[in-house]
């Protein structure tokens, strides 16, 4: 991608930047209004999507690995099917796996519910059915990685812990770096992610940040025109032969 904004050249005086560790800095303005903008699209377009309609952490980690690599109109059906058949991690554990694994069909990504019922089984084992809040605990499960870890802490626990999917990439490196490869700056992106966060709305920032790169900030074809990000994001207007 190009840098093809200078956004210091929108204020008369330069402008005072938070530095973000590596290798990145934004103008607090510019984070400020990227925060309130993105909420108040959230509250006119958010998606009703059944996982927000819970903190049940078993609920939300199923939806969650549910959704890694399957789209959300997929997952839909089978999160209903799946939880009437498992409502908790005890009944998930209590299962054999072979069954799992054919409650899981036709979603693909086959280890999924493999992992699912491994950490069920752990969480049983070692927490009495109720998963931890605490990152480092979620990290030390096999299966739960830094995203899944941070969606369930922001989404389950309402904690201010940063995500970054695919989705959340695109949009931060969009609006605040413009120039790279994305997926060679995960750590930028992290800290990104982590800085950007308003205090104490993690969870609707985080939620409005996947449905942002979802429905407007899409991969191949951005509504740039529509977007009310465009008077500050360093890659308006978005030329996808441009910026590969
Ligand atoms: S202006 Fe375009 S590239 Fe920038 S955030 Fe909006 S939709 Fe994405």
């Amino acid at each position: 991608m190009a840098n093809r904004k200078d956004s210091s050249a929108r204020s008369a005086k330069p402008a005072k930047r938070a530095s973000l560790k590596p290798g990145i800095s934004i103008e607090p303005g510019a984070k400020r209004r990227f925060q309130n903008r993105l909420l108040k699209w959230y509250r006119r377009y958010g998606r009703d999507l059944p996982w927000r309609k819970t903190s049940d952490p078993y609920k939300i980690l199923v939806s969650e690995v549910m959704l890694q690599q399957t789209q959300v109109d997929r997952v839909i059906p089978k999160y209903h099917e799946f939880l009437e058949r498992y409502p908790s991690f005890h009944d998930l554990a209590k299962a054999p796996v072979a069954e799992v694994r054919e409650t899981w069909y036709p979603l693909g990504y086959n280890i999924r519910p493999h992992r699912l019922h491994s950490i069920a089984c752990e969480t049983v084992a070692r927490y009495g059915g109720m998963l931890p809040n605490d990152s480092d605990e979620l990290l030390s499960f096999k299966g739960i990685g830094r995203y899944t870890a941070g969606a369930v802490r922001s989404f389950a626990f309402n904690e201010d812990a940063p995500i970054l999917d695919t989705n959340v990439m695109r949009v931060l490196h969009r609006v605040f770096i413009a120039s790279g490869d994305p997926k060679t700056q995960k750590a930028m992106l992290w800290n990104l992610s982590e800085a950007s966060i308003p205090k104490g709305k993690g969870y609707d920032f985080n939620q409005a940040l996947m449905d942002f790169g979802a429905v407007l900030c899409t991969a191949r074809d951005p509504y740039c025109l529509l977007c009310p990000m465009k008077d500050f994001c360093k890659s308006y207007p978005f030329d996808p032969k441009r910026d590969k």
